[in-house]
């Protein structure tokens, strides 16, 4: 759309619907069902502030039928806005024939053009050496399930794992999450890890720690799976979200010389330009930061650079995010352990409470929130939350530690009162000050 708008003559190869990954059977559908399943919360929560309301029965069909429908709006919407640029949408797989040619399947026929771009996504992972594992679903088929599993079983204890193990527990499901690891969501601050670990738990969410599946067989109600340690689990359906990897495979690229890496993936410069000097590739194929928002910038950067005479370098850096999962996590920047490996010295400050909303309830939420200042220049350097609104507020924070905020910058704002997020502006003394030993 952004290349079209630049004057560029364009064409879209899209094989299946059009919007992505994202909207099609991602992020959008998925915060749907986030949606879908805070209700059996809010019922009780309801009940808890005066209102007299009897929890009723969800209907799985009617609220699939309304996402659909959105969906396929949305979709609509993506066309139009493509055909509206000028770019022409071609209906079909279309496989990398050379630097400048590209063949489209449906016809068999080949197009040529100045410049090929990559965006091809990612697709889910499966680990073929598992007995059974063609059993399994992936987050494309999850969102068709006739009706929300009596038993669910998720291996992976990433974004998707732990999103819908909030999900379909919140629908009535008894979830069970298996991770290789000892601790879900890798990468994220240790802090903020547990607490959404003990939110969830707290829900109902089963774990099981440091295993993985070595065998799962067909039984005449369900799936059985047996574990590395020998332990065995049913499951009406298991979810397997042990990643995604690039989405290269008989694209053709390898043949015409573009650089392949780690699993798949294109490898590109800064300019998401290949090896293939007219070959370009951008979001999840090219396994920079998997994320919506980020492929679509560095979508436009492309469009800007090469048709648009404005040249334009992504910033892979400080990229605020969200884990949509039951408690939320929102997150910018640096870690602790990150953080104390990057400068010598670090001032965490932290704060952990009982929500106004939920304390009233009697509830045992709590909202973990850690920031992370270098202690030689002031500067914010990481900002984490977890707990209502985390996901909202990650996109302000974003804007201030993008700006370089300084700690001072919080301590002289004033409180928004009574808020959660008022916290963030009234913390005190350090928890900790780390020093790295000079060496
Ligand atoms: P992630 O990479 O987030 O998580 C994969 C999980 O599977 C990790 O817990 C990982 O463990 C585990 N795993 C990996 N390999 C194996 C293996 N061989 N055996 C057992 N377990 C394994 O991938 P997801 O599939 O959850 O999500 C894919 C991508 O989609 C994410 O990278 C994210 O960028 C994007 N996404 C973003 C969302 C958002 O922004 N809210 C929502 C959903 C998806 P370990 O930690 O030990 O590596």
């Amino acid at each position: 759309r952004i290349a079209a708008q630049h004057g560029a003559k364009v064409a879209v190869a899209e094989e299946y619907r059009v919007g992505g990954t994202c909207v099609i059977r991602g992020c959008v559908p998925k915060k749907l069902m986030v949606y879908a399943s805070q209700f059996s919360e809010q019922f009780e929560d309801a009940r808890g502030y005066g209102w007299a309301v009897t929890e009723g029965a969800f209907d799985w069909d009617a609220f699939c039928a309304r996402r659909d429908a959105e969906i396929d709006r949305l979709n609509e919407i993506y066309i139009t806005n493509l055909t509206k640029a000028g770019a022409s949408l071609v209906r079909s797989r279309a496989v990398v024939e050379g630097p400048h040619t590209v063949r489209i399947l449906s016809d068999n026929r080949t197009v040529s053009a100045k410049y090929i771009l990559i965006a091809t996504g990612a697709t889910p992972w499966y680990d073929e050496k598992v007995p059974g594992i063609e059993h399994v679903i992936s987050s494309n088929e999850i969102f068709h399930l006739p009706k929300v599993p009596d038993k669910l079983v998720i291996a992976g204890g990433g974004y998707i794992g732990v999103e819908f193990a909030g999900i379909f527990n919140g629908l009535g499901a008894n979830v069970t999450l298996v991770h290789r690891g000892s601790e879900i969501l890798r990468g994220f601050d240790e802090d903020m890890r547990h607490a959404v670990r003990a939110g969830m738990q707290d829900r109902g969410v089963n774990f099981i720690f440091n295993r993985i599946f070595s065998n799962i067989e067909k039984t005449s109600d369900g799936l059985n799976i047996t574990l590395s340690d020998g332990q065995t689990l049913s499951a009406d359906h298991i979810l397997f979200a042990a990643g995604r990897w690039p989405h290269t495979e008989g694209l053709g690229l390898e043949e015409v010389g573009v650089t392949l890496g780690d699993k798949g993936a294109v490898v590109v410069d800064e300019e998401s330009r290949t090896s293939v000097p007219s070959i370009y590739a951008v979001g999840d194929v090219t396994d920079r930061a998997a994320l919506t928002p980020v492929a679509i910038r560095e979508g436009h950067a492309f469009a800007d650079t090469v048709f648009g005479n404005n040249r334009r370098i992504m910033d892979h850096a400080t990229i605020p995010t969200a884990v949509f999962s039951q408690p939320e996590l929102g997150t910018v920047g640096l870690t602790e352990s990150e953080a104390i490996s990057t400068y010598p010295s670090i001032d965490v400050y932290t704060a952990s409470f009982r929500p106004m909303r939920t304390a009233f309830l009697g509830r045992n939420d709590r909202i973990e929130m850690k920031v992370i200042v270098d202690a030689e220049t002031d500067i914010v350097v990481g900002v984490h939350m977890v707990g209502e609104g985390a996901g909202e507020l990650s996109q302000i924070l974003g804007i201030a530690v993008k700006m370089g905020v300084k700690k001072a910058d919080f301590d002289s704002t004033v409180a928004v009162h009574p808020t959660a997020s008022e916290e963030f502006v009234t913390m005190g003394a350090p928890a900790r000050q780390l020093r790295r030993e000079a060496a």
